[in-house]
């Protein structure tokens, strides 16, 4: 767990989420300024920063991350219509929480190209 970090501590507990799967790997949970009718952040609970930091000890957690995308998607009813999963990099990819996190995005027709 890093320190000051809001991630770390909503998977700790610290700070409320609205938690809606959780296993040994990710925390995934409504991101709280929703851009879909289904908007959730896919968070590992290991601290990695960016998508920059991963190395290869964490490619079995990325794999998972999409799994669990993949079945999220198929329980809450939005697989078939289709969905979309972000990660964004750094400032300019439009990063803005310092802990690794995928969005998953469903309900309503993507764009594209994104913004
Ligand atoms: P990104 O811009 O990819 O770093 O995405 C960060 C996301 O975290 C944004 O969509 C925010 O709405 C979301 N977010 C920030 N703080 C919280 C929080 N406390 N609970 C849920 N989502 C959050
Ligand atoms: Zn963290």
């Amino acid at each position: 767990m890093a320190a000051d970090c809001i991630f770390c501590k909503i998977a700790a507990g610290e700070i409320p989420a609205k938690i809606r799967y959780r296993d040994d790997e990710v925390i995934v949970f409504d991101d709280l300024n929703p851009q879909a009718p289904h908007h959730f952040l896919i968070v590992p609970h290991k601290h990695i920063r960016t998508t920059l930091d991963l190395t290869t000890a964490d490619n079995d957690l990325i794999g998972h991350i999409y799994q669990v995308a993949g079945k999220m998607a198929h329980d809450l009813g939005f697989a078939e219509d289709g969905f979309r999963v972000v990660n964004n990099c750094n400032e300019g990819g439009g990063q803005a929480v310092w802990h690794l996190h995928f969005h998953l995005l469903g309900g309503r027709d993507m764009l594209w190209p994104p913004g």
